[in-house]
């Protein structure tokens, strides 16, 4: 039976006006996702020159009988869509048979495809027939593009540079092997294996493959439900954090996705847990029914629009949140040895070679980790000492700590007065002296629009002559000693608050802001019985492991690792 069904002309038109090939990674794309259509469980794509030169997809999948490998190079065959409909309810991969003919209209391209019977062989170039012979009937296709935009100068020179074709195809090709861990891929560019994936149907598992241990076995897993969504999915722990947001992979219903919205609201999930300025690495999968999602037709485009976004944002949100509280994130510090950096190296150049030995690896991780500390807020830590008047060093029977001191007594200090903020406390304390601000022209008009927020807050204020303000009380949450620098810093924030803004993050900047002035500096010299009350009430915080800047509190040398470092793992 043929499968490629004869789109009519005006549907057809409707598609051309949105086709875009303009890049090696758009004929790739294509080209895989036909093979994923063939059913395919490995898919091998082998390119020269970063595809400029050529770009070689084989796979494993149904392949075409010959009726319809020739129909396949011509213009508006396609077996996915049939009627206008259709384009408004694609929720598999979007539509595909539009792309042949298009590339092969500036290429040359040769395929060869079996369904298991007799083969055929086709060979097109700049959208000629060149040949049509018979082939071995291995089942599956192999189709090469050659020499892209040969015969459209003017289109060639908008190729990138070789560098920039072959990220945005490794890109495309590690997203997908996330959202398709069922199917194995490989990326070959000039021989050298850039991504080389078992198809495993294991998501933990593809993506070791991608990332390497360091990653995946830092990786947490979520899963979580309502009515309407459901969400699966690994959540990196807040050691293993990226300067950029390309390791935020979100999947709807199988399809790689790019969010505003969801991206911010896993990054928002980590609040606190990191800095502003890193991103947490992340693979979620949502499933939804297709009716409450739009997809963005434009072959292009990878956004998406979510009806109920709210809810779909209190899911993640929850999940994430309730994961990083049950996990114990104490950063471990890990001895390198030599075979590692030699296992490192061996994968840089040939990853294929050692993939046996890794998933070994990460099963061994897996039992590790398993029976890791979940009550780690009730751990016991016993101080012995403050070294550069800044890090307490503690221990117990597992290893030996060290925790930033300023960092943590802002966490505790944080929570604290979020508390009091959230809750709206309102006990107020009177002055001993007043403190008077002097505010620029321009600050002090948009400070009186704004002086409301501070009223609301508990602070007692007065003008007081030119562009100049009194305080007389404050909230009791600003402790003696530090209240005019940490009122200077509270002013600040509410000066440059936007119109709109959101009382969650305003309320933390002031805790943090607050709290980072009340804490002890650094390099003071503190009791052991003082060092006993900071870990006491550090492990009482809802995230007792990183400061409100999101820096980490305590770090480990777990004795495991000590001794190996001491080489006492031996009998000797
Ligand atoms: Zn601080
Ligand atoms: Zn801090």
């Amino acid at each position: 039976m043929n499968k490629i069904n004869i789109l009519s002309e005006d549907l057809a038109n409707k598609i051309a006006a949105g086709e875009v090939v303009e890049r090696v990674g758009n004929v790739v794309k294509e080209l895989v996702e036909n093979s994923i259509d063939a059913g395919a469980k490995t898919i091998e794509i082998k390119l020269e020159d970063s595809g400029t030169k050529s770009i070689k997809i084989l796979d494993d999948g149904s392949g075409m009988n010959k009726i319809d490998a020739k129909n396949a190079f011509l213009r508006h065959a396609t077996s996915k869509i049939k009627t206008d409909d259709d384009l408004f309810f694609i929720s598999s991969l979007g539509f595909r048979g539009e792309a042949i003919p298009s590339i092969a209209s500036v290429s040359k391209v040769t395929l060869i495809t079996s369904t298991g019977e007799e083969g055929t062989k086709i060979v097109v170039n700049g959208g000629k027939f060149i040949e049509e012979t018979k082939a071995p009937a291995r089942k599956g296709t192999m189709i090469e593009v050659r020499d892209l935009f040969y015969n459209t100068p003017a289109r060639l020179k908008y190729l990138k540079s070789d560098n920039s074709e072959l990220a945005n195809v490794t890109n495309y090709v590690e997203k997908l092997s996330l959202a398709k861990e069922n199917i194995s891929f490989t990326l070959i560019n000039n021989d050298k294996v850039i991504i080389k994936t078992s198809g495993s149907n294991n998501l933990l598992k593809t993506i070791h493959e991608l990332y390497g241990i360091e990653v995946s076995k830092n990786m947490m897993e979520v899963k979580g439900e309502n009515n309407d969504y459901s969400i699966y999915g690994y959540v990196g722990s807040p050691s293993v954090l990226r300067s950029s947001r390309n390791y935020l992979t979100t999947i709807v219903n199988d399809r790689v996705v790019k969010n505003y919205d969801l991206n911010k609201i896993i990054n928002d999930a980590y609040f606190t847990y990191k800095p502003d300025n890193k991103f947490p690495i992340v693979v979620l999968k949502i499933e939804t029914d297709p009716t409450l999602i739009d997809v963005n037709i434009h072959p292009t485009k990878q956004d998406i629009k979510f009806s109920k976004i709210n809810e779909l944002e209190d899911l993640i949100f929850e999940n994430i949140r309730n994961t990083l509280y049950k996990e114990n994130l104490i950063p471990k510090v890990e001895v390198k040895t030599k075979d590692t950096y030699k296992k490192k190296e061996i994968k840089k150049e040939y990853p294929e070679i050692i993939n046996n030995t890794e998933v070994n690896e990460v099963q061994e991780e897996f039992n590790f980790t398993e029976d890791k500390n979940n009550e780690v807020k009730q751990l016991e830590l016993y101080p012995i000492g403050l070294v550069f008047g800044t890090y307490i060093v503690a221990q117990n029977e597992e290893g030996m700590y060290l925790i930033d001191h300023h960092a943590a007594h802002e966490r505790i200090n944080y929570e604290k007065i979020l508390n009091n903020l959230n809750n709206n406390e309102k006990n107020i304390i009177d002055m001993l002296v007043p403190l008077t601000i002097e505010l620029s022209p321009s600050d002090y008009l948009i400070f009186n629009e704004k002086k409301d927020i501070l009223i609301d807050m508990g602070f007692n204020l007065e003008e007081f002559g030119i562009n100049t303000i009194v305080i007389k009380s404050h909230p009791i949450w600003l402790l003696e000693g530090y209240e005019d620098e940490t009122i200077r810093g509270i002013i600040d924030i509410v000066i440059s608050l936007p119109k709109e803004f959101d009382y969650v993050k305003f309320n933390h900047s002031i805790a943090a802001e607050a709290a980072c002035k009340k804490s002890v500096k650094g390099n003071t010299s503190i009791t052991i019985s003082e060092m006993e009350n900071i870990i006491k009430d550090l492990f009482k915080c809802d995230n007792p492991y990183n400061c409100p800047h999101g820096r980490p509190t305590i770090i480990t040398f777990t004795l495991y690792e000590l001794e190996k470092m001491f080489k006492r793992t031996g009998s000797s």
